[in-house]
């Protein structure tokens, strides 16, 4: 697919641009999505890093994941909405989250992962 997603934040600060990469549009329960977001879920969508263009406001926060390497949280500095994921260990994608896109209803989630971290609140009911 080739499709160009376009997004932003709450605010309209801060707007991105990329192709829809190969690979699953995912929920994440981790403990990472669920403090960044402020729910008990993120809704990814993956994006191919080499066409993704983001201006505007935003600021990136730098994390540690499970194995070590470094992993980035973008949100827009102004308004705080969450905008992208990206980590070293899969640096040919951005994750953008699903509600910031300027079409959520593109968003088809395949599958769920760290079903485990998820909170009783928030179980998952699929797949
Ligand atoms: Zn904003
Ligand atoms: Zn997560």
């Amino acid at each position: 697919m080739t499709d160009t997603l376009t997004g932003g934040c709450k605010c309209g600060a801060t707007t991105y641009s990329g192709s829809l990469a190969q690979g699953p549009m995912f929920r994440c329960h981790c403990r990472d999505c669920q403090q960044l977001t402020g729910t008990g879920h993120s809704e990814m969508v993956p994006l191919e890093a080499a066409t993704f263009t983001i201006t505007g406001l935003r600021r990136e926060y730098q994390m540690t994941d499970g194995s070590g390497q470094p992993t980035w949280s973008s949100f827009c500095s102004q308004c705080g909405s969450p905008l992208t994921r990206k980590s070293q260990r899969m640096q040919h994608m951005v994750y953008v989250h699903a509600a910031s896109l300027d079409d959520p209803t593109l968003y088809v989630p395949a599958r769920t992962i760290y079903r485990d971290s998820a909170q009783p609140w928030d179980l998952p009911k699929d797949s």
